[in-house]
């Protein structure tokens, strides 16, 4: 019987929440024999190959690209879960909300003490995303169907969580997992 697929993405993330996940130490060998990894930076695969049942997203987004993506998932995973706390409140990128994004732009290639920029103008190359006025939780784009909170969480709940999902296991998650103070 062909295995379930898993599907995972970065947006406007650290790879931190990813790093988690390869944190189940030798429990990767157990996923292996459970899933198949589909599009993922895991396996460097960059489209879907068919239908996942679980997606995992990383991060927020900061720019069309992962509105794109984050679309793309939403599309092919039967489920979609908001993984850390830049997935599901924006994070450290969404403390550019406070401030309009013209200033962040104006910032980062005119004013910043460090910047060197003798051409006087702000990039508009079209290879680069196009930013969003602001950053929005992975939930403002498309629905998502469950929030694992942590910065990042922690490779237990990670592993305790997507196991739940998988087997069709209710996703009650013990309170050490989820606890942080
Ligand atoms: S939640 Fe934390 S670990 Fe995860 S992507 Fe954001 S900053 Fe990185």
């Amino acid at each position: 019987m062909a295995k379930p697929k898993v599907a995972t993405a970065s947006l406007a993330g650290c790879f931190g929440c990813h790093m988690s996940l390869l944190d189940i130490d030798e429990r990767i060998l157990q996923l292996i024999e459970l899933v198949d990894f589909d599009k993922s930076p895991i396996d460097d695969l960059k489209e879907f190959t068919g239908r996942c049942t679980v997606g995992l997203i990383e991060g927020g987004c900061c720019n069309e690209e992962n509105v794109r993506v984050l679309r793309d998932f939403r599309e092919h995973c039967d489920i979609l879960v908001s993984v850390g706390e830049c997935a599901i409140c924006g994070g450290i990128p969404a403390m550019r909300n406070t401030m309009p994004l013209r200033e962040c732009l104006e910032e980062a290639y005119l004013k910043g003490p460090t910047v060197h920029n003798p051409s006087g103008k702000i990039t508009n190359d079209p290879e680069i995303p196009l930013l969003l006025n602001k950053v929005y939780p992975a939930h403002e784009v498309v629905k998502v169907d469950y929030f694992l909170q942590g910065c990042p969480p922690l490779a237990d709940a990670i592993w305790a969580a997507l196991t739940a999902l998988l087997t069709k296991q209710p996703l009650n998650l013990p309170y050490a997992l989820v606890k942080y103070d």
